[in-house]
């Protein structure tokens, strides 16, 4: 029996934004690999085992799913959203790169329906012109790097999606983003904080730079942040397909 790997995404939470192709996937596994509140999305079923493991453990995790698929197994890494948006697909791929031997695997990856398009769906379209994405964690890279990022992003008038705005281990960072952001774009800049998009959960907040609070984010909160043109339009927010 030949193992495969696949790597999928669940999108932002609800069970119709999953895609026909990665519920196909999910059917077809002998494994299911991912970080716990991933993993129990999955229902149990015979002959399917699930792998739960925390989430700061990313390139083991990797290795023991293309371990796993090498000896013959099926096995599906899971994350939220999209598989390619901070998230497990690099991961497998570098866990590959550091063991060669198992870079031969079969894999493939399958999209899922990433936050910051959940959440721009949910208020209109705030990322309708050219914008960026930025991950605001710095267990991955320095916090000067995210500083210098969000910094040229705004003075190149990118629409912006934050992830990873906040979390208990970094309460003060995202204060330092707003900042950064009430510096180079002004205090009516709008922004939104979408939490639990397309969850029961769900809270969308639209206000501007000025009234932000970092208190409105935490780790289920994409942030987005318009550009010089983004406006309201009774309950939507739109940035024009044109800029200045
Ligand atoms: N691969 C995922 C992102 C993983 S990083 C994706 O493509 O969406 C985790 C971050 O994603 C969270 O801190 C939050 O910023 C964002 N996020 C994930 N799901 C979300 C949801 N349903 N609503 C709002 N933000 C979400």
């Amino acid at each position: 029996m030949t193992g495969t790997l696949t790597v999928a995404g669940l999108g932002p939470g609800n069970e119709t934004l999953i895609t026909p192709e990665v519920t196909v996937a999910i059917a077809e596994a002998t494994d299911i690999v991912g970080y716990i509140p991933y993993v129990a999305r999955i229902p149990a079923r015979e002959g399917l085992t699930l792998h739960p493991t925390d989430n700061r453990v990313e390139l083991e995790r990797a290795t023991h799913a293309l371990e796993m698929a090498a000896s013959g197994r099926k096995v599906v890494v899971v994350s939220s959203g999209d598989p390619g948006v901070f998230a497990m697909a690099s991961a497998v791929f570098e866990a590959m790169d550091r063991a060669p031997h198992l870079a031969h695997v079969e894999t493939r990856i399958l999209p899922g329906i990433t936050a910051m398009l959940a959440a721009a769906a949910r208020t209109g379209a705030p990322l309708g012109h050219d914008f960026c994405a930025i991950n605001l964690s710095d267990n991955l890279k320095p916090w000067s790097v995210v500083e210098k990022r969000i910094r040229l992003s705004a003075q190149a008038d990118f629409a912006m999606a934050f992830y990873n705005p906040r979390s208990a281990s970094r309460p003060h960072q995202f204060g330092q983003a707003l900042d950064i952001l009430r510096q180079e774009c002004g205090t009516e800049r709008l922004i939104i904080f979408a939490r639990a998009v397309t969850t029961p959960q769900e809270k969308i907040k639209v206000t501007t730079l000025a009234d932000a609070r970092a208190e409105m984010a935490d780790m289920r909160t994409v942030v987005l942040v318009g550009n010089s043109l983004t406006r309201c339009i009774g309950p939507y927010v739109y940035t024009p397909r044109r800029a200045e």
